[in-house]
């Protein structure tokens, strides 16, 4: 993603030309959600600065203790998922994940909607591409599914208020107050983002969907101050201001919804001449957020994250069970999620008592397999299948990896131009038969291909993939 070359993936996603490609995000706030997410902003601020240690385990025991003693006596699900065991002990009570959720949804919330009802409004919405699905008065959204389960999350308003007090606090750390306009590169699926908006903080919504020439227009005419969007939007913005076409100046760029490769970062802050800071979300949670140094900090006001080491990495890559502290509509109570973090170990330098994340190194359905010299199957991380590439030659400028079976590489590659593209591509094979060979690995079936596969529209880039 290095590249003013990049592919404008995005042009050739087709224009659904009724719907304006952006609407001012003004939208008339409940006048009783405004303390409440001016509430929740005071106090991210203050737990930022002061909750540490055994404050911050107090703190989040107290709030698990209500999330859980909440979801026992209003969700019939967790009432029975829990039958046999001590609700005090929270931290050991069976985990759940998306496919046990789905399956029982119907009982899983505290408001006793029905999935399918709530899967058809999302749908609908998703169609129509009107974001503002709501059933009674809750948001309903949709997650990717890349694994091929649809996952469906209903907020409250007074969790939205509470959601966009703390975004703003950790997002807008020492920001000085002025009007500020903020432009969000979504893939749709809710309106969850919609309720920050007013008077001081304008917010503009651009669905992914749309081809980029006309995003750049309404970008240039909307001048950001913050843009917040997938590492992979950025890196085209990044390539659209190298060619004057975008002419914006923005302060702060965010990165959401995919992980944010070094690489990709070096390269937009170098164009914007500005720091990518990342949020790290999901529809189950609120998990990360950058601090103005620049590391990951686990959000552990919101969310109790506990880890397992993952069998294989030496104990480095951990997958982490989260426990949402504030959600009642819909309780994440040990919620396994399948993404390998890398955590680190030493405090952050800005001070925060909040743990740091060093890398998301993609989700654990994206291993791929080797075999060794003796038969067995060694796991490769996304993270070596991802530098084995990158650091084959400096004139790889894109690239993805698709392992269709076992022991099998699709790479593709995009090269500088001029660039021999079969030099490149006999260093890749050397670098993969060197590395497989380092973890005493048979050598691979191999196969490399010049460009990038066209991209999905509005489906999350993973550079490397595993086809289950
Ligand atoms: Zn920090």
């Amino acid at each position: 993603m290095i590249s003013p070359r990049l592919r404008p993936m995005l042009s050739s996603f087709p224009a659904i030309a009724p719907k304006p490609l952006d609407r001012k995000w003004n939208c008339p706030m409940k006048i009783t959600d405004l303390p409440l997410m001016a509430r929740h902003f005071l106090s991210a601020r203050w737990n930022w600065q002061h909750l540490r240690g055994p404050a911050l385990e107090r703190y989040q025991e107290r709030r698990a203790q209500q999330i859980v003693a909440y979801a026992l006596q209003h969700s019939p699900f967790y009432r029975n998922h829990w039958a046999n065991h001590d609700p005090g002990s929270w931290r050991t009570l069976p985990t759940v994940d998306k496919r046990l959720m789905m399956a029982h949804f119907d009982t899983f919330t505290t408001r006793g909607i029905k999935r399918d009802v709530a899967m058809e409004v999302a749908l609908r919405a998703e169609q129509s591409r009107d974001f503002a699905p709501l059933l009674n008065d809750l948001t309903v959204g949709l997650s990717s599914g890349t694994s091929g389960h649809r996952g469906l999350f209903l907020v409250s308003p007074a969790e939205q208020a509470g959601w966009a007090g703390t975004i703003l606090a950790r997002v807008l750390h020492g920001w000085r107050p002025h009007h500020l306009h903020v432009a969000f590169f979504l893939r749709s699926n809710s309106n969850l983002y919609e309720q920050v908006g007013g008077t001081f903080i304008q917010f503009r919504y651009f669905d992914l969907m749309f081809p980029l020439e006309e995003a750049v227009a309404r970008l240039n005419a909307f001048q950001p101050h913050i843009v917040v969007g997938p590492p992979s939007l950025l890196s085209m913005l990044a390539s659209e201001r190298s060619k004057d076409k975008l002419r914006i100046m923005p302060e702060r760029l965010i990165s959401v919804a995919e992980v944010l490769e070094d690489h990709a970062r070096q390269a937009i802050e170098t164009i914007f001449s500005v720091r990518v800071q990342q949020i790290y979300q999901c529809t189950e949670g609120l998990l990360a957020v950058s601090c103005q140094r620049g590391a990951l900090h686990i959000q552990e006001d919101i969310v109790m994250l506990q880890f397992e080491a993952l069998e294989g990495s030496e104990d480095r890559l951990v997958q982490p069970i989260i426990t949402d502290l504030w959600r009642k509509t819909q309780p994440i109570i040990r919620y396994r999620l399948n993404d390998l973090l890398e955590l680190d170990p030493a405090p952050c330098v800005c001070g925060s008592g909040f743990r740091v994340i060093r890398a998301i190194e993609g989700r654990s359905d994206d291993i791929c397999y080797f075999e060794t010299l003796t038969g067995e199957l060694r796991p490769f991380f996304p993270d070596t299948i991802r530098r084995m590439i990158l650091l084959a030659s400096p004139d790889i400028t894109d690239y993805q990896v698709v392992q269709e079976r076992n022991g099998q590489l699709h790479i593709y590659l995009q090269t500088e131009p001029g660039a021999s593209f079969e030099r490149v591509a006999q260093l890749v094979r050397a670098s993969v038969a060197a590395t497989i060979a380092q973890y005493a690995c048979r050598s691979a079936d191999v196969e490399i291909e010049p460009g990038l596969p066209p991209a999905l529209p509005g489906k999350k880039l993973r550079r490397v993939r595993r086809l289950q």
